[in-house]
């Protein structure tokens, strides 16, 4: 026994100082298999059937494990996004999910946070897909000057690509954003339809941000409803009758009210009056949960979370009392989760992308 022991440990350090001396050979290697099952593995597709993903849970806040609010909806072969925060592109590439697939992005509204990962979902897009017109971007009035700000900043890096690939490789009629826009809405209004997916948006409370929307995604009998920013907002409950997933925005007041003692204590009185204020156009994980039981969801998952918390041992402390408020399940979210709705069916599946 003692002998086999001895043998093992022997074997184990000549493995370990085998792969320490051919460290080059070895990672070059183990590089090669990883490119070769990354680049040829099959496009991420959940059926026919409606999935939410997760691909920013974050806020403006940093946290190195949350990229900033973004939401990725499949429809059948469809892919859209809600909101494109900074790292949401990244993220949508690392969950296998190619930018080159969004079909258009809506817009929730205009706050930095939410628009910040544009620039690099465009060239993903463009690159990518070989595509000859821009990404559409669908959002309330107000989103073509958003659109023009980024093709205007791009327009250098534009030419530089068709320069430098050619025509072939990236048509120089494509690259960038065209904005559809839609009336500010004073009532839910359907804004896109196609192939059995109904999108409609209604208004949220995130004053003084105007237009302030929220989406909600139908889709074969399923349905998925996306927030924006918002406080408790009467507007979404209606809109969101009998949807099956609720994606809400969440901020723990508790949470950030600490926050603001600190940085009362540390001097920073600037800062503290930001995080004071930002507390009347979020909604608590509390509220979030009543808006939930209100519309009658199966499953309320929070996201754009504030403060950013580093892992789900604080995940109770951050929902506090919410789930006294809801009969259904609530997920705190993570970057990389996805969410799936077979058509006809009354199963949420669940799947990690990160
Ligand atoms: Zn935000
Ligand atoms: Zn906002």
């Amino acid at each position: 026994m003692r002998k086999l022991v001895i043998g093992v440990v022997v074997v184990a350090l000549v493995a370990v100082v085998a792969i320490f001396t051919m460290q080059r050979q070895v990672g070059g290697w183990l590089f090669e298999r990883a490119v070769q099952q990354r680049i040829g593995a099959q496009p991420v597709a959940y059926g026919d059937a409606l999935s939410v993903g997760l691909c920013g849970t974050g806020s403006p806040l940093p946290n190195p494990d949350r990229a900033g609010p973004c939401n990725v909806v499949i429809a059948g072969d469809h892919v859209f996004v809600v909101d494109m925060g900074e790292g949401g592109a990244r993220n949508l590439n690392l969950m296998g999910i190619d930018p080159a697939r969004v079909e258009a992005v809506f817009l929730t509204h205009f706050h930095s946070d939410h628009i910040d990962g544009m620039g690099p979902l465009a060239l993903m897009h463009w690159t990518g897909a070989n595509a000859a017109l821009p990404l559409t971007v669908i959002g309330p009035e107000g989103v073509q000057q958003v659109v023009d700000g980024f093709n205007s900043a791009y327009r250098q890096d534009h030419g530089y690509r068709v320069a430098h690939h050619g025509e072939v490789i990236v048509p120089p009629t494509g690259g960038g954003y065209r904005a559809v826009s839609f009336p500010i809405p004073a009532a839910p209004q359907v804004v896109f339809e196609q192939d059995g997916l109904k999108v409609t948006a209604f208004p949220v409370d995130h004053n003084p941000v105007l237009p302030a929307v929220g989406y909600r995604f139908d889709y074969k009998g399923r349905s998925v409803v996306i927030s924006g920013d918002t406080s408790r907002s009467a507007s979404l409950e209606a809109a969101s009758n009998g949807a099956d997933i609720i994606v809400h925005e969440a901020l723990q007041p508790k949470m950030v009210a600490e926050m603001t003692g600190a940085l009362e204590a540390a001097g920073n009185a600037n800062t503290a009056q930001i995080t004071r204020d930002i507390l009347d156009y979020h909604t608590s994980p509390e509220d979030a949960a009543k808006s939930a039981q209100a519309t009658g969801a199966k499953l309320l998952v929070l996201s754009h979370l504030v403060p950013p918390i580093p892992g789900s041992f604080f995940h109770p402390a951050f929902l506090g009392d919410a789930a006294e408020n809801f009969e259904g399940e609530i997920v705190v979210g993570e970057d990389g989760m996805v969410f799936t709705l077979p058509a006809g069916g009354d199963t949420i599946d669940r799947d990690e992308r990160l």
